[in-house]
């Protein structure tokens, strides 16, 4: 029963065929050939962004931290969520990359940035010595499993853009959001005013790619120096373009996606029948965040369920423990009625 995460899923067949026909023969080093320039024009296409600067990296840490420092100064704030990604889980990746930016938290509701509160934060800087308006950065879908609907995109890249800030979007679950909202990747991002995107890959069924979309590309230069000195320059480039031209064939990533979401709702609408099971948030995409008694989660453990278990499974028997399950792609229906058979003891 593997809800651990959707990185735990396997890579799709068709990306592992990519590899193998990318792995013919030789091929100049660090971008200089067919795939990458493949790959790229199908990013700008799936976008509707024809000018958009688009690179490869191998992880979202690297994605959010070079994206980000190419935004930003280093005396600058970065506003984001308590629970973003880029505040919790890349060991300062982003104030690293930028030398300084100060990550700046702003209040949120389960996982959703607030605009009132990123509105008062924002009238908090100004002073010589404080920090400077930098940019703003949120996540789609939210580390929490919900999502921002366009019209909250759109709002908070006002504000940001009001003070002179783009709005970066985490999006390392991209497409589930995009297929849930059934929406375009152009209307999810430039179209909301999203100024840079990390499209994620890794988490829906690649080997290890994740797309960084400047779709003013002013700053492409910048980028590709930070890329360098930071050690993401590929030479063997054609491996990860290989991926995510693969995934933006014939809707793969959509397909992919989808799945991964239709296994989610399943579980919730499993999970839903169990009196006992409460949802902390209301699962929108392919992340659940669900309480329940610490006997069940005993039970789960014992028979080798992997997910993200907020407790210990020593105490008392009744008392609630947090979970977050995430299904990937590939999740087959029967290990999730086998995870929901467990409550029935
Ligand atoms: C997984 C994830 C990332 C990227 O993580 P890496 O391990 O660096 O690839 C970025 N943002 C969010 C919200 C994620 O869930």
């Amino acid at each position: 029963m593997r809800f651990a995460s959707d990185n735990a899923g396997p890579v799709h067949p068709a990306v592992m065929d990519a590899l193998v026909q990318a792995n013919q023969g030789w091929a100049l080093p660090y971008g200089n050939e067919d795939i990458t320039e493949r790959a790229c024009a199908r990013v700008r296409d799936v976008f509707e962004a024809p000018e958009a600067a688009v690179y490869f990296v191998a992880t979202g840490t690297a994605a959010n931290a070079l994206a980000l420092a190419t935004l930003t100064r280093p005396f600058d704030a970065i506003f984001c969520t308590p629970e973003a990604h880029i505040e919790e889980d890349e060991c300062n990746a982003p104030e690293f990359y930028t030398g300084g930016a100060k990550l700046t938290l702003v209040d949120s509701h389960h996982g959703l940035m607030r605009a009132d509160a990123l509105t008062s934060a924002i009238g908090k800087l100004g002073s010589l010595h404080g920090p400077q308006p930098g940019a703003v950065s949120i996540t789609q879908v939210t580390e929490r499993g919900t999502l921002y609907t366009l019209d909250q995109i759109a709002e908070l890249a006002r504000i940001a853009h009001n003070a002179n800030m783009p709005l970066h979007l985490d999006g390392a679950r991209f497409a589930n959001a995009c297929s849930v909202l059934g929406c375009t990747a152009a209307e999810m991002s430039w179209k909301a005013g999203v100024d840079a995107v990390s499209f994620g890959g890794t988490k829906n069924g690649l080997m290890g790619v994740e797309a960084v979309i400047l779709f003013n590309p002013e700053k492409a230069w910048q980028f590709e120096l930070r890329r360098k000195r930071g050690g993401h320059l590929f030479s063997k480039k054609r491996f990860l373009a290989a991926q995510m031209d693969a995934y933006l064939t014939d809707g793969l990533w959509l397909d992919m996606a989808a799945q991964a979401n239709a296994a989610a709702a399943k579980l919730t609408a499993g999970l839903k029948q169990i009196d006992r099971v409460r949802f902390d948030h209301a699962p929108q995409a392919n992340m659940l965040y669900v309480s329940f008694p610490r006997a069940d989660h005993q039970r789960l453990h014992n028979d080798g369920a992997q997910y993200d278990c907020k407790g210990t499974l020593d105490g008392p028997p009744d008392e609630m423990i947090g979970a977050r399950l995430v299904c990937d792609w590939s999740m087959p229906d029967h290990l999730i009625q086998q995870f929901l058979d467990h409550f029935d003891g």
